[in-house]
């Protein structure tokens, strides 16, 4: 008797992530890609980044030396790019927002590529909905945390304003202003964002106390004034590295996060092929031990990494950086 079910091993291997090819019943994370860049304010192409990432993703080996794990062994399921409605901003975020929310109704992590970072609302929308304590864990060059970009809310470098105004929507509302000497201090680099935080509690202007905080980032190195007075007494900021990651592991312990990786949180020098290069970034190596602690110690609900551009991206080192990336993660997990 004939089978007409063509085997595994003949299975055209380009429309994955390399071996992300697990059955849907197998698989533990759905990886899924959102082609979108229309809110893109410098270098466009991000769009092009998740199906190059897929592609690439044949260069490097599926085996890791640093965790001695295999990707043929991950319960990982590609399932390609999603159709957006080019144009309509708010459309294609509900459309990223559905499709990560039929991946955790059947229980399993959402893994998005970008695309530009604004996609970050739409697969979070869904988390957060499903995990309303979730915490977001974001690196980045730049912080995001802008009220609007040239009149645009629904903007790349508006998105994690966004996101907290998800977590904290009729829960904190943005009343409070900072006076310039105080974000002086937290200019200079050198003093620890904790003890700025601090001197917030119990201001009860609306204010985020240091006990509320749910948003980490890390590695930033770019924004606009306001967005670093806002984001004083709204978010935490590691500036420049990711010094303090492993502590955050530890406090976090158990607590679920949403994860997001802006890829030009590495140096241009690593990673040029970015619509937003911010030269001073961390190294390779820095990010993916940090990715890896994060992966391995925090209970990740859901991630995404973005912002690969691969037009910009003419040495393709880039594109191997963001794939080396995902296959860390994924290992991690
Ligand atoms: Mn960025
Ligand atoms: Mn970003």
């Amino acid at each position: 008797m004939t089978n007409n079910v063509l085997p595994k091993s003949l299975y055209p291997k380009y429309d994955a992530f390399m071996e992300c090819d697990k059955s849907s019943e197998d698989a533990r994370i759905i990886l899924f890609g959102a082609p979108f860049d229309s809110t893109t304010s410098y270098r466009p192409g991000a769009r092009f980044g998740s199906a190059a990432i897929r592609r690439e993703s044949y260069g490097i080996e599926s085996y890791s030396p640093y965790q001695n794990k295999d990707l043929i062994d991950c319960p990982v399921l590609d399932c390609g790019d999603l159709e957006l409605s080019m144009g309509d901003t708010e459309k294609v975020l509900a459309q990223i927002e559905a499709y990560t929310d039929e991946i955790l109704q059947a229980d399993k992590i959402p893994f998005l590529l970008g695309g530009e970072h604004l996609v970050t609302l739409g697969a979070f929308r869904a988390v957060h909905r499903k995990y309303p304590e979730v915490v977001i864990v974001h690196l980045d060059a730049h912080g995001d945390l802008r009220d609007d970009y040239l009149g645009v809310k629904l903007s790349h470098a508006c998105v994690i304003r966004r996101c907290w105004e998800v977590m904290y929507d009729g829960v904190k509302r943005d009343k409070v202003m900072c006076d310039d000497a105080s974000l002086d201090k937290v200019m200079g680099g050198e003093v620890a964002y904790d003890k700025v935080m601090h001197e917030k509690v119990g201001r009860g202007d609306g204010s985020v106390s240091a006990n509320d905080l749910r948003i980490f980032q890390y590695g930033i190195r770019s924004g606009a004034r306001e967005e670093f007075v806002w984001g004083k007494s709204h978010v935490s900021t590691q500036f420049y590295n990711l010094d303090g990651l492993a502590e955050l592991a530890n406090r976090l312990k158990g607590k679920q996060v949403y994860l997001t990786v802006d890829l030009d949180v590495l140096d241009p020098s690593v990673f040029p092929g970015t619509g937003t290069p911010e030269p001073g970034g961390i190294s390779f190596e820095e990010l993916r031990k940090g990715l890896t602690l994060i992966c391995q110690k925090m209970a990740v609900v859901g991630c995404d990494v973005n912002e690969l551009c691969p037009p910009y991206d003419s040495s393709g080192i880039s594109t191997v950086a963001a794939c080396k990336v995902v296959r860390e993660m994924l290992l991690a997990f």
